[in-house]
């Protein structure tokens, strides 16, 4: 179970998240939607502890970290908690000078520590499942985004997180390249995989995610399974929000 419990964020003046409490049960999809600077980043990026919130507590699984002003977390905490976690970014953000089979055994050889052969085997499986096995040995700049983004994935995956978070996985392509990522993130959804996922995309939010959160000016106005939301949202802000983008 991945819990968040009264996380505030606060950059200098600026309140970005205000007192978020959730919880994620283990193989559910969570889709954070909502108008620009709403918070879905910061949000996420907190849940990795690329931002440290201003105060609150996060747990994943056993491991369970509280932030209050003034209060050091220390490094290893924060590696620890972040090893709990794979992300996605919309830009991909493959390292140009490894091929796809590097990316992905990367983690694994650096910071598992694995044989390079146990690293190669569990690397290999992942770019299969994400329909990438053909193109371990290219090179990213001779990928397509689509391409990209399902070794990103992989990578992401292949240290075995308990959580996957996704910001803005398909933003960046173009729709045929999109539907490509959509397919592997629902297959991996179906599979199991306990995923959080900002997206501009109700549509992918709708087919991917089990229950949607709707986040503006750094509150949740409310949240529930993707029909309900999207076809009936009970709060005005909501209701405004899904219009603008129909
Ligand atoms: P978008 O849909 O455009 O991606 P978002 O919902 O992801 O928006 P965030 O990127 O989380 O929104 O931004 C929320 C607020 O936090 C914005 O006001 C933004 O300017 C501010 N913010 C985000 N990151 C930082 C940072 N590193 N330093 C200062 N302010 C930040
Ligand atoms: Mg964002």
């Amino acid at each position: 179970m991945i819990e968040l419990s009264h996380i505030d964020k606060r950059f200098g003046e600026n309140h970005v998240l205000k007192d978020i409490s959730l919880t994620l049960a283990e193989g559910t999809v969570t889709g954070l939607v909502g108008p620009s600077g709403g918070g879905k980043s910061t949000l996420l990026r907190s849940v990795n502890l690329l931002e440290i919130p201003t105060s609150g507590a996060i747990r994943i699984g056993d491991i369970r970290l509280e932030f209050a002003p003034g209060r050091k977390v220390g490094w290893n905490e924060i590696q620890r908690l972040r090893r709990q976690t794979g992300m996605v970014f919309q830009n991909f953000q493959l390292f140009p000078h490894q091929t796809a089979l590097g990316n992905v055994m990367e983690g694994l050889l650096t910071v598992l520590k694995q044989p390079e052969k146990v690293a190669r085997a569990r690397a290999m499986e992942l770019l299969d499942k994400v329909g990438m096995a053909h193109k371990a040995d290219a090179w990213p700049s001779t990928l397509s985004g689509g391409q990209q983004q399902r070794v990103a994935i992989a990578r992401a995956l292949a240290p075995s997180p308990r959580v996957l978070l996704c910001d803005e996985p398909t933003s960046a392509l173009d729709p045929e390249l999109a539907e490509e990522v959509v397919e592997v993130l629902s297959r991996l959804a179906r599979e199991g995989t306990t995923m959080i996922m900002a997206t501009h995309d109700l549509r992918l939010a709708s087919r991917v995610a089990d229950k949607v959160i709707f986040l503006d000016g750094g509150v949740v106005v409310e949240s529930g399974p993707p029909k309900r939301i999207f076809s009936a949202p009970e709060r005005e802000r909501t209701k405004k929000f899904i219009a603008s983008l129909t």
